[in-house]
């Protein structure tokens, strides 16, 4: 059986590893089928497929897209997208083109709060023109003392309610799914568990999703408890999705489940049925 690891991040987002290395480890991690998901860009994936050649691995091309559904932020993951397409190239620069005002705000949100400089800050950490994310402004303010790690960054900070908050407008939920479809590639929700909704909410975004046009969601993924993952493999089939599985990697050091370690989905059709 092949393993397969359908969530990661390079330097093209908000990764530690470059694209080349990123894969090199999955290889080394007995990875047999890699997904590179760099948030709202695609500029990774050529470094990514070359070395996934000279390894021997199969390299899917990917992209983690932010959406705004509601009053919540949603990542919408595509597969096998085609990353010359047009269409998906000018949808992805739409999104990433409010992120450096965003993030001003965001710097502004926490100067308020007592914490000056921070989105200067979050530039020492951004390793792809423009593209600078909330984990940015995470390892600065881990770097700066005023956290102990980046996961608990995101309890006391860049959350709604904390300091460093801001809301932003990202891509609609068809928008998402049509550049990811219209790039001949597979649309996914990313780990559903993290979005703070009502039980009922959920439920009515995955059956808007699914009515969208939306493909699969993930299932087992580094940010959900094994309840949660057995309460989004019922969702799947209910819903007639497909299940993904991806540990979310986002460098040594940072993710607590490393390349590869996500199981499969069991009792559900996987999103690699027809690949
Ligand atoms: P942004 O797209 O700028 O809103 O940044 C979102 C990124 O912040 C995610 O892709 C994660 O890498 C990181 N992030 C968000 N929430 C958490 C969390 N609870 N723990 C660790 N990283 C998080
Ligand atoms: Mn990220
Ligand atoms: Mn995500
Ligand atoms: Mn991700």
């Amino acid at each position: 059986m092949l393993r397969y690891d359908l969530h990661s991040h390079s330097t093209q987002s908000d990764g530690l590893l470059s694209p080349a290395a990123l894969v090199r480890r999955a290889a080394e991690r007995g990875v047999d089928v890699l997904a590179l998901t760099d948030h709202d860009e695609v500029g990774g994936l050529a470094e990514a497929g070359a070395a996934a050649r000279e390894v021997g691995i199969r390299l899917v091309n990917g992209a983690e897209l932010s959406v705004s559904w509601r009053d919540v932020t949603l990542h919408v993951l595509g597969y096998r997208i085609d990353p010359a397409c047009p269409e998906l190239l000018e949808g992805l620069a739409s999104i990433r083109e409010g992120r450096t005002a965003r993030a001003r705000r965001i710097g502004d949100s926490l100067a308020t709060a007592g914490i000056p400089d921070a989105f200067e800050g979050a530039l020492k950490f951004v390793t792809s023109e423009s593209l600078v994310s909330r984990t940015h402004f995470a390892r600065f303010l881990v770097e700066a003392g005023h956290v102990r790690d980046i996961k608990e960054v995101f309890h006391r900070y860049l959350v709604r309610g904390k300091p460093g908050h801001v809301e932003h407008q990202w891509a609609t939920l068809q928008q998402a799914i049509d550049w990811i479809q219209v790039a001949g590639g597979q649309a996914v929700i990313a780990h559903p568990g993290r979005y703070k909704v009502t039980p009922s909410a959920m439920r009515e975004l995955l059956a808007e999703f699914r009515d969208r046009g939306g493909d699969g969601i993930e299932v087992l993924s580094s940010s959900h408890t094994g309840e949660q993952s057995a309460e989004f493999t019922r969702h799947a089939r209910v819903f007639g999705l497909l299940a993904s599985s991806g540990s979310d990697y986002h460098g040594p050091g940072e993710s607590w489940v490393d390349l590869g370690d996500m199981p499969p989905p069991a009792g559900v059709d996987p999103v690699w049925k027809d690949w």
